[in-house]
């Protein structure tokens, strides 16, 4: 028979066993932009706990780390971000936690070969390279295994959770494919705040022209403006695209310019370039973000979309 007090050592120790064994606290991941986090959510599920440093409508180009950045970014237990010189402001820190804290930059996944360069651009690839799921899924692998070598006990749990997450991103992407196959071929131009749909029309079969380059930090000249007005007015584009992290102020004056030479051209819908929508909304995924773009663009050019997206769950309908 137990003794009173080796029942109450059992009953002491047998949680301490079970919570040594089977409940290690989450893995405290940070992530830069949302897209990333999304990934990393999907993936870690109840074993990882994901917090992303941009919000929706934050510009990453220019994005410096604020006080409260740096104590989570100090704290985690793994900082992914994007890479390709998107964070351009958060480099030098970043470099420097990557002594003490394991970094990996997702977006160094995508083979180099594919990569776009643009002339305005000098010596740096183009970061945008969650606009092609096609693409993305290697950043989405990336983020898999930098969780699997944090918690390689968990390995075939984040496996299984990226395959599903896999998934969706090629069924996003077999969705744009569809939708924007049906753009006429002379309305397949893509007008932007800046230069983040290289990837996107390299894709699907866009022109893209950006009114700043690949990086908002520099403004756009009155020459480019100018040179895209005609270029609008003679081609006569029918539409033109706001993006939720950039001012709208150049899109604006672009359709100004066109009025004044007699052309009218509209805003066809906001994009979400380098930031997703609201946390917690569908836009506030990876999926969702990807959809929204997709239906908004095809839609505003000519393509007979279903209401609501891919699967009728865009909340501003298209
Ligand atoms: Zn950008």
């Amino acid at each position: 028979m137990l003794s009173r007090r080796s029942i109450l050592a059992g009953l002491a120790t047998a949680p301490l066993m079970s919570t040594r064994a089977f409940a290690a606290e989450p893995l405290n991941v940070v992530a830069t932009t949302g897209m990333i986090a999304d990934a990393a959510r999907a993936i870690g599920g109840d074993l990882v706990t994901v917090q992303a440093l941009m919000g929706p409508g934050v510009d990453p180009h220019g994005y410096r780390q604020t006080r409260s950045d740096i104590v989570a970014m100090t704290r985690a237990d793994l900082l992914l971000w994007n890479g390709l010189y998107l964070e351009a402001q958060l480099e030098h820190f970043i470099e420097t936690l990557a002594k003490r804290v394991p970094v990996v930059a997702v977006g160094d996944a995508i083979p180099q070969d594919v990569l776009l360069h643009h002339a305005d651009y000098e010596n740096r690839p183009d970061p945008h390279v969650w606009m092609a799921p096609q693409l993305w899924k290697h950043a989405v692998v990336a983020t898999r295994d930098a969780l699997i070598a944090q918690r390689p006990e968990a390995a075939d749990t984040f496996a299984a959770n990226a395959d599903i997450y896999l998934a969706d991103v090629a069924r996003v992407g077999a969705y744009a494919e569809t939708s924007t196959a049906q753009v006429p071929e002379p309305s397949r131009v893509l007008v932007t705040a800046h230069d983040a749909f290289g990837y996107f029309g390299r894709q699907f079969g866009f022109e893209v022209m950006g009114i700043q380059g690949i990086s908002t930090d520099s403004e756009a000249g009155l020459q480019r403006i100018r040179t895209l007005v005609d270029d609008i007015v003679t081609r006569k584009i029918s539409a033109v695209f706001v993006e939720s992290s950039v001012s709208d102020r150049n899109i604006r004056a672009l359709i100004e310019g066109a009025a004044a030479q007699g052309h009218e051209v509209k805003i066809g819908g906001e994009l979400f370039s380098d930031a997703m929508g609201e946390p917690g909304s569908y836009e506030g995924t990876y999926v969702g973000m990807i959809d929204h773009n997709v239906s908004v663009i095809a839609g505003a050019l000519g393509a007979d979309v279903p209401p609501g997206g891919m699967d009728g769950k865009l909340s501003h309908g298209v």
